[in-house]
């Protein structure tokens, strides 16, 4: 695609971020670095980016007023979420560029839309249906093999809003019937359990002039639909760590991004490259960024929303992270003591980051650790080692 005449953001304008969770707090600090102020809208008026931030204001996603009000004082809008709803966005717009923008969320968004998005484009993805009742359900689940991946079309994170059936063999009835009502009742997309070899990810910014950039792909491991550690570069077959960049280059040209998108793939058991879902924003997967690249996703994304030059994307050393999920807090707590970060520190070359969550839950992100390593494989061991220790 060809590039236009930059009209950069330059550092001490503000900066107005749609959600203030981690991802926020992270690109927060990121644009602090860079000089710009930020403001956040998040419904916790304790998110994580509270502190860092110059002003945070307590919203809920379909607040479109408070929307408006934050981008009036903005030079810029982003987001760390995708279920911001678009009247948010519509209403920001009217203020301040919103980067990525509202056409490309409602894509997003809905699951089925991102789907039938990615095929009408010719991208490659698993079997899939569409369903919005218990009846087609269970067609689906018939006309797909039986071993299912049942996914809410909107609103789910981290496994939440998903179910899944024909695992514990053939699924009954009952079964596919549960399933439905785990999942809400509403419309969802049923897909093909795939036997997976792997899971990467590809990070890719793009800027409103039209620059591109993809990072190396990241490995990424997860347990119970949950990332649990990530390493970049991922340590695989050059051909296919080519050709996931190259979808993802494809992807956001395509959609004509402006800001980061992270595009989920699969690697299944026969060698093929299928997209799993797409996430317009900084991503989980990409947080060894800090420690592996030149540029680390947050400045990135701060970069390309400014319409900045984008930084170097290339790895200078393997880096990993693990998740600190809230049950480490509480299993600690059991013990009536706190996690031992000082143990986990002992590790060479391992760094912790928190993101000021006050609650510990089971399965809340509280933070990650991050360790680079001389391979791929040997900063895996050290954060794996590491977050043992807590
Ligand atoms: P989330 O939005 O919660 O990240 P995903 O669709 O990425 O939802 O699913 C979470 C994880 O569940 C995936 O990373 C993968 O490990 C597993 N998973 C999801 N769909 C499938 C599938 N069709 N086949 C095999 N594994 C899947
Ligand atoms: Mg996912």
């Amino acid at each position: 695609m060809t590039q236009q005449a930059r009209e950069a953001i330059l550092p001490g304008a503000t900066i107005g971020i749609l959600g203030g969770g981690q991802l926020g707090r992270m690109m927060a600090m990121a644009a602090r670095s860079l000089g710009y102020r930020i403001q956040v809208m998040d419904p916790d008026p304790a998110c994580p980016a509270r502190p860092v931030v110059d002003a945070c204001f307590e919203a809920g996603w379909n607040d479109a007023l408070t929307s408006a009000y934050m981008a009036r004082g903005c030079d810029v809008v982003t987001l760390e979420i995708e279920q911001v709803s678009i009247e948010c966005l519509d209403a920001a717009s009217r203020f301040a560029p919103v980067r990525p923008g509202a056409a490309l969320l409602t894509v997003i968004q809905d699951r089925i839309d991102q789907k039938n998005w990615l095929v009408k484009h010719g991208f490659p993805v698993g079997d899939f249906r569409a369903v919005r009742s218990l009846e087609e359900l269970q067609t689906a689940v018939r006309e797909l093999g039986g071993r299912c991946y049942l996914k809410s079309a909107t609103g789910g994170y981290d496994g939440r809003g998903q179910a899944k059936v024909g695992f514990t063999g053939e699924a009954s009835e009952e079964e596919i019937r549960q399933a439905w009502q785990d999942v809400g009742t509403c419309a969802c997309i049923a897909e093909k359990a795939l036997e997976l070899d792997k899971e990467v990810s590809v990070m890719v910014a793009r800027s409103p002039s039209g620059e591109t950039k993809a990072f190396p792909a990241a490995l990424n491991h997860h347990e119970n639909q949950i990332l649990v550690w990530s390493v970049i570069p991922a340590p695989i077959a050059e051909t296919l760590a080519t050709q996931a960049k190259q979808i993802a280059e494809e992807i956001a040209d395509t959609f004509a991004l402006e800001g980061l998108l992270a595009v989920e793939m699969f690697v299944t058991r026969d060698g093929k490259l299928l997209v799993n879902e797409l996430a317009p924003r900084p991503h989980n997967s990409y947080h060894a960024s800090e420690r592996a690249c030149s540029t680390s996703q947050f400045e990135q994304a701060i970069r390309a929303v400014c319409d900045l030059p984008l930084g170097n994307v290339e790895v200078l050393r393997p880096a990993a992270i693990v998740n600190l999920l809230g049950d480490t807090w509480l299993h600690a707590a059991e013990e009536d003591r706190t996690p031992r970060f000082d143990e986990a520190l002992a590790v060479p070359d391992v760094h912790l980051h928190l993101y000021e969550k006050a609650k510990p839950r089971k399965g809340r992100k509280m933070g990650h650790l991050s360790a680079i390593g001389a391979t791929a494989e040997e900063a895996v061991a050290r954060v794996l080692e590491a977050a043992k220790r807590l």
